[in-house]
């Protein structure tokens, strides 16, 4: 009874009890399908909102300021400080929301992320096993598959294509074939994409449409799997024989792509994110982003970085602008990738990998993708046209290269560059101070310790995984960092960012560098203030303070007061952005 009792009054205090002491013009939410809608037109006059009444913590200064109320005034926070002040300040003629004891802080800002995977993946199923998913066997992924078919009301002719799929992680530990997926959809096609990227199972329907039968001859390089005792294909395609079938799935049109940012803005919002990153965009990303602006469809603040891969096209060129805002959509800097990833053993590290290279190579150190040279001369040209730079490094020896093009263009911290380096996660020690003195910002990935902590054990050693993205040392430094998901390489659930930066807990259960947690606040940091820095935006949001923009995430509970373990249960209410609500938690 006292436990059922308990349960009510949650749900109550999750409640926002909204009151007004004067008519609203119009409501700027509508409870949706499980997502919130945006209204197109804001309200002609957007009354003064006061929060008050919870946990509002303001990331302004290096420890916990809490402060009782604020204001927002066409968009902007337009007052902190108590509620009879906010009151009196207004004469009373405000909105007034009532917190009812959740948290309320900053909108979390996306420090490095792929938007337009988001973009892409939106009209896609998650068939993912916990924590990315929550499918466990075959029958929850054909579930899934179900209601994405219903939900979305897909033509008969049409395709359902699921992302995430691993067969390690469901219970049958076996790869799904084409009649599990037959008995349950006869006449779509339906392909689930391997969480390698590098495969995908097919239905009879999708592999008819790929001209894959009985008679089709494995290509060298490829993988077709077969029905025991025949030549029948099984449904699962790798390699040579995934790519060209990949390749020719049909795309969706311009206009549909246009309608897919909302839902794809709202994945980031739903997560407590006023701001997304699109972190290595192709010229072809940018006009979209562009249009999508022009007309209106961005309500988060996107922020895109041109590839160096297609500097050709954009470097010079008066179309793309950088470091400017229109519409919500903002060139920010350009981006430079030099190495790969460690989990993949393509990160360009300074010893050897333990086990060899990913294809058996002996003293394998992986490769960079851009000389030392051509890092220098690109880096010098974008620093001449005061393009700010992010630069993908996560190996030491991709860190060394940045080092050294850094000093060969003469740059100082002193020039406030603020050369984001996204990753930099096998640091050594000994390049904490490097950064400062260059004014090299990182970009930490601390949920690898959870993905991938046991694999760099065994791949690089013990010492130096243990020294991954290491937040503590940074801090500790003097050093402005910001922590990202990377998204879609891992989902963009803030609390598991929070978390892996506080346990650095690997899925065996090891702690991957004990010295390297951080508290709560630091963590937190590192999702608003920190990001906000990187992109040059200090005074403008990633704190709740007079003349920021009205950007607020709120939560369930307040993460300075939970245990470490229980972080990752939060829950993101609602979020706001510029005033508005763009989420609310369904069932409030
Ligand atoms: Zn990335």
């Amino acid at each position: 009874m006292h436990r059922m009792n308990r349960l009510a009054w949650a749900a109550l205090m999750l409640c926002f009890s909204i009151g007004t002491t004067q008519a609203l013009e119009k409501e700027i939410y509508i409870p949706g399908a499980g997502l919130i809608e945006r209204v197109d037109v804001p309200p002609p006059r957007q009354p003064v909102v006061v929060y008050y009444n919870g946990d509002i913590i303001t990331m302004d200064g290096d420890t916990p300021q809490y402060v009782e109320a604020v204001a927002q005034k066409d968009g902007k926070i337009d007052f902190v400080g108590t509620k009879a002040e906010a009151l009196k300040k207004y004469e009373k003629k405000v909105r007034l929301i009532d917190l009812k004891g959740s948290t309320m802080l900053p909108g979390f800002l996306d420090p490095h992320s792929h938007f337009m995977s988001a973009v892409r993946m939106v009209n896609q199923v998650n068939v993912a096993a916990p924590p990315v998913g929550t499918a466990t066997n075959i029958p929850q992924i054909i579930e899934k598959l179900k209601a994405f078919e219903k939900e979305k009301l897909i033509p008969e002719d049409g395709w359902i294509i699921g992302w995430g799929y691993d067969q390690d992680l469901i219970e049958e530990k076996r790869h799904i074939t084409k009649v599990d997926l037959d008995a349950a959809f006869p006449k779509r096609k339906v392909m689930l994409i391997h969480v390698s990227m590098h495969g995908a199972v097919l239905n009879s329907r999708a592999l008819e449409w790929a001209g894959i039968d009985a008679n089709t001859k494995t290509p060298e390089g490829g993988v077709i799997a077969r029905m025991p005792g025949s030549n029948e294909p099984a449904g699962l395609l790798m390699e040579m024989a995934y790519i060209p079938v990949f390749a020719r799935l049909p795309q969706p049109s311009e206009e549909e792509m246009l309608d897919l940012t909302k839902p794809a803005q709202m994945m980031y919002a739903s997560n407590g994110y006023t701001q997304a990153i699109e972190g290595y965009s192709h010229a072809e990303d940018l006009d979209f982003l562009m249009k999508a602006a022009e007309q209106e469809r961005l309500f988060l603040d996107v922020l895109a970085l041109p590839g160096f891969t297609e500097m050709d096209k954009w470097f010079g060129n008066p179309k793309y602008r950088f470091g400017s805002y229109r519409n919500h959509f903002k060139i920010q800097a350009a981006k430079i990738t030099i190495d790969g990833s460690p989990q993949g053993k393509t990160a360009l590290v300074s010893h050897p990998y333990h086990g060899g290279g990913p294809a058996g190579q002996k003293d394998w150190k992986g490769e960079s993708s851009i000389s030392q040279e051509e890092l220098d001369a690109i880096t010098r040209k974008l620093f001449d046209a005061n393009i700010p730079l992010h630069v993908h490094a996560n190996g030491d020896g991709a860190i060394d290269m940045m080092i050294k093009t850094i000093e060969h263009a003469g740059i100082s911290a002193k020039d406030d560059r603020r050369t984001v380096i996204v990753h930099s996660q096998f640091q050594r020690p000994e390049h904490l101070p490097k950064y400062i003195e260059l004014g090299l910002t990182p970009s930490y990935f601390t949920l690898h310790t959870y993905y991938w902590g046991d694999v760099h054990i065994r791949n690089i050693g013990k010492e130096a995984a243990f020294f991954i993205s290491p937040l503590k040392a940074a801090k500790d430094a003097g050093l402005v960092v910001s922590n990202h998901t990377d998204f879609n390489v891992t989902p963009l659930n803030p609390f598991w960012v929070i978390w892996s930066a506080m346990a650095r807990e690997s899925r065996s259960g090891v702690v991957i560098g004990p010295d390297q947690r951080v508290d709560a606040y630091t963590a937190l940091q590192a999702l608003t203030t920190g990001p906000a820095w990187q992109v040059f935006e200090e005074n403008r949001k990633g704190r709740i303070k007079e003349g920021m923009l009205a950007d607020f995430v709120v939560l369930k509970h307040n993460p300075l007061k939970q245990k470490v373990s229980e972080i990752r249960d939060n829950e993101v209410l609602a979020t706001v952005k510029e005033g508005r609500i763009i989420y609310k938690k369904i069932g409030l």
